[in-house]
């Protein structure tokens, strides 16, 4: 038997989503003149600050996005050819990803636009594929190809590999602890795809900590919960486990209500102190929080004394802003 035979069997109840990935064309013969660049940051940001001047020179040099548009054109051959798209003809009958939907459900969804804005990425520096993002697909390969030369910039864009969809069970994320244990077999933890997530992300921060857990659960110590108010990955699972997923889920900013506590800048405050007493984060690496904790009390306790001296407190913010961190 198979593995979803086998969960359903022990009493998972699975469900059936679906998702899809857009052609990759040949970046030598696109027409870049006809698109309109979209150059990356000029100051990129990292998310660790254990980042140094080396990963910042190497993403300095980024190459460049390309932005396009479908047409008319696009739109009618979709159109005519809906019934060849197993995505959109009911083969795969599975519910699809509200925040990349396949072009076909863009068409028929938003009938009245005109045309749908398209990323053309680069794959990376040593491959000649570029990814359509905004095209995903389940059209016959031929109908894709005619969908690609309709495009401006794509009119004569050798397609590398046609876009395509796939249909998958997911476990119903009702049946886990907020450890990512399942309720049925103490032990046993699921993480990603499985718990009805879409997204490299998601499936990493639930990998992780799936992955603490399971080592915490082998060795008799207690297992981490993260609160919605600690980390996204703390909403994303609260959400799963609370409300479970009628769709593939995408964790999306605006599913916390501490966005303004949850910032890249403060993720080591969070949870370095968390990791350091689990043993995956070393001294070398605990220790340089000290000294920043005891700088922003400074900080704070300086402004604190200050709220009736607004000069003295904007002389102040602007010494800080050019004190390191
Ligand atoms: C076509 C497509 C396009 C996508 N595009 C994007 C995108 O642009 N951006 C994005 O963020 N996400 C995208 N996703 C979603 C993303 O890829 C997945 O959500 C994510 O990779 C799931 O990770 P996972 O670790 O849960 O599962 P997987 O990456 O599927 O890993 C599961 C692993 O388990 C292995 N396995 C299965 N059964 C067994 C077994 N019995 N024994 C041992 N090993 C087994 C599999 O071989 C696989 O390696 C896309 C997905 C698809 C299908």
């Amino acid at each position: 038997m198979k593995l979803s035979g086998n969960l359903e069997k022990l009493g998972f109840e699975l469900r059936r989503f679906k998702t899809g990935t857009p052609p990759r064309v040949d970046g030598n013969t696109i027409d870049y003149g006809q698109t309109e660049e979209q150059k990356g940051d000029t100051e990129p940001n990292h998310f660790s600050f254990e980042s140094n001047d080396a990963d910042y020179l190497a993403v300095k040099d980024q190459l460049s996005c390309w932005l396009t548009y479908t047409n008319e054109m696009t739109h009618k051959l979709i159109r005519a050819n809906l019934d060849r798209a197993p995505m959109f003809s009911g083969v795969i009958e599975g519910v699809g990803p509200r925040y990349c939907p396949s072009i076909e459900d863009k068409i028929v969804r938003f009938a009245d636009k005109p045309r749908h804005q398209l990323f053309i990425e680069p794959e990376g520096r040593n491959t000649d594929e570029y990814y359509l993002q905004g095209l995903s697909t389940s059209m016959p390969e031929e109908i894709q190809q005619k969908m690609v030369h309709s495009i401006k910039g794509l009119e004569k864009a050798e397609m590398m590999r046609p876009g395509y969809a796939i249909e998958y069970d997911i476990v119903s994320p009702y049946q886990l602890r907020p450890t990512l244990e399942t309720k049925l077999i103490s032990g046993l933890y699921t993480a990603g795809q499985t718990n009805g997530t879409s997204g490299y992300e998601e499936a990493a921060g639930q990998g992780m900590l799936a992955g603490i857990n399971a080592g915490c659960h082998a060795l008799g110590k207690e297992e981490i919960v993260l609160k919605r108010s600690d980390a996204y990955i703390g909403v994303m699972v609260d959400d799963l486990v609370t409300k479970g997923t009628n769709e593939p889920y995408r964790l999306l900013t605006s599913r916390a209500e501490y966005r303004l506590i949850l910032r890249h800048d403060n993720a080591d405050l969070r949870l370095t102190e968390l990791g350091h007493k689990l043993g995956l984060i070393s001294d070398e690496r605990y220790e340089p929080l000290r000294p920043r904790r005891r700088l922003l009390k400074l900080r704070k306790d300086v402004w604190k004394n200050l709220e009736s001296n607004q000069t003295l407190q904007l002389m102040i913010f602007w010494l800080l802003r050019v004190m390191p961190r």
